[in-house]
């Protein structure tokens, strides 16, 4: 290191697995700490142990109690906090948010250290497109909150990266498939760690290969973006179709008609026939030759 830390807040990635992927600055970070909030402290203490580091271990989660939050802020001011989770980088499916936005309203010094990720790289090995990807986090446990989930980002434009465990897999992946269609996949599982593997194929494939094989360990889900036949027509082309409904149909049948054509939500295309249709009695207001009748 330079030179000596400022006081403040550091936002510390950790190990997904290979204990060699702890970065040089992490492992300075870790020294120079005056104190380290952590997510498990045994998890941390071999991270340390590996590093030949013994310091002062607070546990932190955003559950935490207030004061618990105001006392490492205010110890901000003159020390260095370094904010751990057990693996990976915090804040990402981990503590810590609740942390840094106060920290951040305190007026302290916040900063976060590039490190391991099992989102990031997951993908850099998936073969999914990275354009526009969109972190998803863990699905909801319960099937009919877990399905609207899954139907919400359904139409996003992007590759799709979930969180999920193996007991799980299986079902999640059968219920991707059939609420998403066809759509490229992968699995990766176990990163950095010996056992790593990463299966690409469809949805439906892999649907198929984790219903009889459940996976150990830990893994990342992916799910290519959709194929521009399956993706929702762009607002113009939504237009396009309403005005030509509403020339026959009133804004209901209308709105109906469209919705199922262009497999959207009925209600979104209602309101939107309703708009087109108050744009048009606008413009019949304020005398528009063409559509006055006079
Ligand atoms: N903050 C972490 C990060 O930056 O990746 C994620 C924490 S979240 C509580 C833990 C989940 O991350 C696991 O259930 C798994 O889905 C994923 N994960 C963590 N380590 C992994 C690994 N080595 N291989 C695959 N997935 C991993």
């Amino acid at each position: 290191m330079e030179s000596p830390p400022l006081p403040g807040l550091y936002i510390v990635p950790t190990p997904i697995g290979n204990l060699g992927d702890i970065t040089k600055r992490s492992a300075e970070l870790l020294a120079a700490a005056d104190v380290i909030a952590v997510e498990d402290s045994r998890v941390t203490a071999k991270l340390l142990h590996h590093l030949g580091l013994k310091k002062p271990m607070v546990p932190y989660h955003d559950h935490s109690k207030e004061s618990d939050r105001e006392r490492l802020i205010a110890r901000m001011a003159d020390e260095i906090v370094v904010l751990v989770s057990d693996a990976g980088t915090p804040l990402i499916s981990d503590p810590g948010y609740k942390l840094v936005r106060d920290a951040r309203a305190a007026g302290r010094y916040v900063t976060a250290l590039p490190g391991p990720c099992a989102a990031t790289t997951a993908l850099s090995m998936a073969g999914l497109p990275t354009d526009r990807f969109l972190f998803a986090g863990f699905l909801p446990p319960k099937e009919k909150a877990k399905a609207d989930t899954i139907a919400e980002l359904g139409a996003v434009r992007a590759s799709l990266v979930y969180y999920e465990s193996g007991p799980r897999l299986g079902a999640t992946l059968a219920l991707l498939a059939k609420l998403l269609g066809t759509r490229e996949a992968a699995v990766a599982r176990e990163i950095s760690k010996k056992f790593e593997e990463c299966v690409t194929g469809t949805l439906a494939d892999l649907a198929e290969r984790y219903a009889v094989q459940e996976p150990k360990g830990e893994i990342v889900l992916m799910v290519g973006p959709p194929q521009e036949e399956d993706a929702p027509p762009d607002a113009d082309s939504l237009d396009d179709a309403l005005r030509a409904a509403l020339a026959s149909l009133p804004p209901a049948k209308a709105a109906k008609e469209v919705a199922k054509k262009l497999k959207l939500d009925r209600h979104d295309v209602y309101a939107r026939a309703m708009a087109l249709k108050d744009v048009n009695l606008g413009e019949k207001d304020q005398g528009n030759g063409e559509n006055n009748p006079s």
